[in-house]
């Protein structure tokens, strides 16, 4: 069974990959050089409306160093969704922040901006969104709260390559946005992340931070890390960043696909005004999800996953007890089922069917 198991994701890496890595190896110059600029352009131009990007090490780092070049750091409060990636929650507490976890709206699985607003005290800094699954919060009434407050808005975009909200791309709305280039993820560029900056003052300080601080060599500015990206990297990104558009048009046709066929479950809404680019396909399944999902392996050879079942603030790095109802029902319920581009037809049927009956049987 395992051998013809339908895999939950499955990173694509061609020959096109392969041979970019080869021309940075032979160049024998293989740190951050002309390949990251060139990515970062790229990048700019494809997915953020021209935004000026800067490349980090991880996804994770360009949290971190956003949080930094924003200006967050001890005596702050940050809100945040407690049904996320640890990484969201993490890289604001780095920085000595206080990360405050929001409850989420139970259609879109991001945060729900009156729950944002009802945790606004007067430490609050920002607030950070994560376009969960790929797709976006409602930037619209978040960036209208974080105005009316006069607090800074984020973006956690590790998801959402490509995503629109009302038109505009995910990663064009907040003081700083970042995409993560880790290998499950829409693209990858091996491990990396990419920060999308409003601000020339923004680029500049995310550019230091990556960098120790330097612009000039040995004459270093500010305190900062080494997050740098490497040109080996870059040049897998660069390849990945050429296909992502027929992979996410792929992503949206497996979705229909799934939406029409499958019975028993809730299927994933897409809100008005939102353009999804299904980084998972997350069903909700009421009674005894994890029974569920080992059925569906064992009985019908379809990988799943659940992203995520423990939410943030009840993790032992932050041990607190709150009420977050639609955050638990969601950990409780969730199952994203396999959607990347790389499925075949069979595949697709198998998923479908695999759901309908075990969903029909525990009826
Ligand atoms: C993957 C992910 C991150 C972290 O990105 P890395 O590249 O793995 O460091 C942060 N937030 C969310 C929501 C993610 O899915």
């Amino acid at each position: 069974m395992s051998a013809q198991m339908v895999p939950a994701a499955k990173p694509l890496i061609g020959d096109e990959e392969r041979e970019a890595v080869d021309r940075v190896l032979r160049s024998g110059m293989i740190a951050q050089g002309p390949e990251v600029a060139a990515f970062e352009q790229e990048f700019a131009d494809q997915l953020v409306g021209g935004r000026s990007c800067v490349a980090v090490s991880s996804g994770t780092a360009g949290l971190h160093l956003g949080l930094l070049a924003a200006g967050i750091g001890p005596g702050d409060e940050v809100i945040v969704p407690s049904f996320t990636f640890a990484a969201t929650a993490n890289s604001v507490a780095l920085t000595g922040a206080t990360p405050v976890f929001a409850d989420i709206d139970p259609v879109t699985f991001c945060l729900e901006p009156s729950a944002v607003e009802a945790a606004i005290t007067e430490r609050t800094a920002a607030v950070m969104p994560v376009h969960l699954y790929g797709h976006p919060a409602d930037m619209t009434s978040l960036a209208e709260v974080a105005q009316r407050h006069g607090i800074q808005l984020f973006e956690d975009a590790a998801q959402a390559h490509g995503a629109t909200w009302q038109g505009r791309p995910v990663g064009a709305f907040g003081t700083f946005a970042m995409f993560s280039l880790y290998p499950t993820k829409n693209m990858t560029s091996g491990e990396g992340g990419m920060v999308a900056c409003a601000t020339p003052e923004m680029v500049r300080s995310v550019q230091l931070l990556r960098n120790q601080g330097m612009e000039r060599r040995y004459e270093n500015e500010v305190v900062g890390l080494n997050q740098r990206m490497t040109d080996v990297h870059a040049a897998i990104g660069r390849v990945q960043l050429g296909k992502l558009h027929a992979w996410t048009e792929q992503r949206r046709a497996n979705a229909a696909f799934l939406s029409a066929g499958l019975d028993g479950v809730v299927v994933p809404t897409v809100v008005a005004g939102a353009e999804h680019v299904w980084h998972q396909y997350t069903v909700r399944v009421p009674s005894d999800r994890d029974g569920f999902a080992a059925a569906l392996a064992q009985e019908h050879g379809v990988g799943s996953g659940v992203y995520y079942p423990i939410p943030n603030h009840a993790l032992p790095s932050f041990g607190l007890t709150l009420g977050l109802p639609e955050t638990e029902r969601a950990c409780a319920e969730v199952l994203s089922l396999p959607v990347h581009p790389a499925l075949s037809e069979r595949e697709l049927h198998r998923v479908v069917e695999g759901v309908n009956a075990l969903a029909k049987a525990g009826a």
